[in-house]
């Protein structure tokens, strides 16, 4: 029995399971049509991102960014390395409840579901995309964590949409600090040389989206997108399940 077959069996039989086991609201335990959903309170609570927001990373505005293609100050002062950003959510305390358990605490059952609403919200990127890479953990945090929450985001989104996925594409090379409350300088200085591609990857001449949970400077996916581009992407956009609209907010 060839290893194919066996994977197959285990997506069909995981298949079959979701379609028989009872599925729960994303933000709680409230029963639910189908994976991906909420209940009709959580659907209430739930803040989606909506235009306008900024053309390229996709921060929400208040108002219509017309005067500077769209983008906003930051995008405006210093160009991203992707060329989009989207996301599904803003990130509040609904989102941390769908996201931190996720995270942090084995609830790695809620990939499924989390793909679902990110395949919603990124759609158009997700029809242009040639494979699927999720930013990278460094090995330390890795172990710590026994798994990348992006990874497996980007395996439940590459098997949703039939497109590639490259888990190992990046690498972190050392584990940096947390970027929220840095300048803009200072995030540059922590990143540099932190993230690279893997050598001999196989993304030249293709459309890249990096897979990740939360956006919150997009200073890492602009360095994540740096690396694939250096290895002949043909352009980087980024899905994320949630934004942060502030860095205050994280
Ligand atoms: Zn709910
Ligand atoms: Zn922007």
């Amino acid at each position: 029995m060839g290893i194919e077959y066996l994977l197959q069996m285990k997506s069909f039989m995981s298949g079959a399971l979701n379609l028989l086991l009872p599925q729960n609201c994303l933000g709680c335990d409230t029963p639910v049509a189908a994976a991906g959903q909420f209940c009709v309170p959580c659907f209430r609570r739930a803040v989606f991102v909506t235009p306008p927001f900024c053309a390229c990373c996709g921060l929400p505005l208040p108002y219509e960014a017309a005067g500077a293609g769209g983008m906003c100050g930051a995008c405006w002062d210093h160009l991203p390395a992707f060329t989009q950003a989207r996301a599904a959510l803003r990130y509040d305390e609904l989102a941390k409840a769908l996201i931190l358990p996720f995270k942090y605490a084995d609830r790695t059952d809620a990939a499924r579901g989390l793909a679902m609403l990110m395949r919603r919200a990124g759609a158009d990127l997700l029809a242009r995309a040639d494979v699927l890479v999720p930013v990278p953990l460094h090995k330390s945090r890795l172990r710590a964590r026994r798994y990348n929450q992006a990874a497996l985001l980007a395996a439940q989104l590459a098997s949703l949409s039939g497109r590639a996925h490259r888990p190992d594409a990046l690498i972190r090379t050392r584990a940096t600090v947390a970027l929220a409350r840095l300048s803009a300088t200072e995030r540059q200085a922590a990143l540099a040389g932190a993230i690279i591609a893997r050598k001999g990857v196989e993304v030249s001449g293709r459309n890249v989206l990096l897979i990740d949970d939360v956006m919150t400077t997009g200073s890492t996916a602009s360095s994540c997108a740096a690396a694939l581009r250096l290895a002949g992407a043909a352009r980087v956009d980024v899905l994320t399940i949630a934004r942060v609209a502030s860095p205050d907010d994280d």
